[in-house]
């Protein structure tokens, strides 16, 4: 059994997709085993989003992040790193194949609805940095 970290970003909670895209995960046969609706903050963000530290476009990704509510996750099955980025789909929305959830729902490419985790120890990383312990079911 594995676990990642997902994330409805900004822009799917402000365009009331919460629930479509919990479906999908739970759909699929993922375990939701910590949620919370919350607001990052810009030091959170910017450790989140360390890896783009240099990338031209990683200002625009902090101010997008922070800019309003988001719904974080951990979800646990089987393969769920893996599983959620193809349910997510490409990074550009315009790319993404319909039905997945940037292909369907998104169409710019900072505002692209959700994240995943790319590998186990990213997973890792981001769950610890977003729940305790205690918070994980
Ligand atoms: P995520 O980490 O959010 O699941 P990803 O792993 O598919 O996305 P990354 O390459 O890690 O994609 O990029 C992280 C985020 O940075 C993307 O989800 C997107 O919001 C933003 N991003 C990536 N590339 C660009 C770009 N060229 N222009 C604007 N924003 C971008």
């Amino acid at each position: 059994m594995e676990r990642t970290f997902a994330m409805i970003k900004p822009d799917g909670v402000q365009r009331g997709l919460i629930s479509d895209i919990l479906k999908r995960y739970e759909s699929k046969g993922l375990k939701i085993v910590a949620m919370k609706l919350m607001q990052i903050s810009e030091e959170m963000a910017r450790k989140h989003y360390a890896k783009h530290l240099n990338k031209d476009f990683f200002p625009e990704l902090i101010r997008f992040i922070t800019s309003g509510p988001v719904v974080a996750l951990v979800l646990e099955g089987d393969n769920a790193i893996e599983v959620v980025r193809k349910l997510n789909g490409e990074t550009n929305p315009q790319k993404a194949s319909l039905g997945t959830i940037r292909g369907d729902f998104g169409i710019s490419k900072t505002k692209n609805i959700v994240h995943g985790s790319d590998s186990k120890e990213s997973a890792e990383r981001e769950i610890q940095l977003f729940f305790s312990e205690s918070e994980i079911l």
